[in-house]
């Protein structure tokens, strides 16, 4: 087997994990049933609850963060339920996609790329449109803009609808206080700013979801259902508190990188992942970029910008993996082309990881602008 270069991931997930996480991660199989098991799991549920800042029932679903959404819509939504989604970037856009394929009945607000949703815009929509929900994206990980959560629940709980929020890129990268908020049933993943091994996703759900979802006359299936892992935790808690197999080295990886976020604190992650992300913005544009979010809304979590006018976007992303072993992402659908993302998540957000990031684009510029001068010197002598 070759060995492969050692990988910096500065995409906007998955994110380089701690060595004790890939530890965890490598540890002998367990039965995934048992008394010992079972408090190692509700362990790691804990602090995932911590992380989020709830008392409400939490639940780690084995699947990535996608299934967590899909749990929460089939699970409180019944079939022609008026849902309101505002839409700022792809992932908005695949949120009201995803509700129309369970059949509810979707209304789009949209909002311009690269600014944040209005929340005075979906407030006012809210108190006039007798929904029954409002399902949006904290961190616009398509953009790199962020959006308001706390001034959307209070409006929808005025209006008597649920908030379902997907958190996915969001948590433990910046503020996420989902009972201080009120916020109905929140979707995070082990992945993105908890820097574990993909594959399991954690679902928040409060008092009011599980009376929309004891209300809820349809069901779409039996594992995402919240009822059926509401049975198993209580029915079969001491032993087996969800209704099938689960990844004990998933659990550990997640369960270990979880304590390392909480030793430190997660406020102080939060300032980290801050400053990572503005050294970041500050050395692109010293090099010469222009950032696509304006500093007032630009996420702490990816930072988007165009292309340098020397370096086309593809190339820059292929020399970056191919000499440097540096991985950063490009812009999704529309914006394909137009803009660059990098993710401050995991081991990013280390100062020797931004110094090697920002040397490497440097370097590349560098290179380009040597090569475009000899060109015009040689054009010139002709
Ligand atoms: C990554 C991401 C997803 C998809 O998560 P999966 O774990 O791949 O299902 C959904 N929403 C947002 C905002 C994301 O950043």
């Amino acid at each position: 087997m070759s060995q492969p270069q050692e990988r910096h991931l500065f995409i906007p997930g998955p994110a380089t994990a701690e060595p004790e996480v890939l530890e965890a991660l490598a540890a002998p199989i367990r039965p995934h049933y048992g008394p010992d098991f079972v408090a190692d799991y509700n362990g790691c549920r804990a602090r995932f609850q911590q992380a989020l800042q709830t008392h409400n029932d939490l639940f780690l679903i084995v699947g990535p963060g996608t299934a967590a959404l899909d749990a929460a819509f089939s699970s409180a939504l019944p079939d022609g339920a008026r849902t309101l989604v505002p839409v700022n970037g792809w992932f908005g856009e695949r949120t009201a996609e995803m509700l129309r394929a369970h059949r509810c009945e979707v209304e789009e607000l949209p909002f311009e790329l690269g600014q944040p949703i209005d929340s005075d815009m979906v407030a006012a929509r809210l108190a006039e449109g007798e929904f029954a929900a409002v399902a949006w994206v904290h961190h616009e990980t398509s953009t790199g803009v962020l959006n308001p959560i706390e001034p959307i629940c209070r409006a929808a709980r005025a209006a008597g609808a649920l908030t379902i929020i997907d958190a996915v890129s969001s948590l433990a990268g910046t503020e996420l206080a989902v009972d201080d908020w009120g916020v109905d049933l929140c979707v995070s993943v082990a992945n993105k700013g908890l820097a574990a091994q993909p594959g399991l996703s954690g679902i928040s759900v409060s008092e009011r979801a599980w009376a929309a979802i004891d209300s809820n006359p349809d069901t779409r299936g039996w594992y995402l259902d919240l009822r059926t892992w509401r049975k198993y935790d209580q029915e079969w808690a001491d032993w087996h508190p969800y209704p099938t197999t689960v990844p004990s080295g998933l659990v550990g990886a997640l369960d270990t990188s979880l304590r390392l976020i909480l030793a430190e604190g997660l406020d102080e992650r939060i300032v980290r992942t801050r400053e990572a992300a503005l050294r970041v913005r500050e050395g692109l544009r010293e090099l010469g970029f222009r950032m696509f979010v304006d500093d007032d809304y630009a996420s702490p979590i990816t930072t988007s910008a165009y292309p340098h006018p020397d370096l086309p976007v593809g190339e820059m992303i292929t020399e970056l993996r191919e000499q440097h072993g540096i991985y950063i992402s490009g812009g999704l659908a529309g914006l394909a082309g137009k803009i660059f993302r990098i993710g401050h998540m995991g081991r990013s957000i280390e100062k020797e990881e931004t110094d090697l990031l920002l040397d490497a684009i440097a370097r590349l510029l560098a290179h380009r602008q040597a090569q475009k001068e000899n060109a015009s010197v040689e054009g010139a002598s002709v």
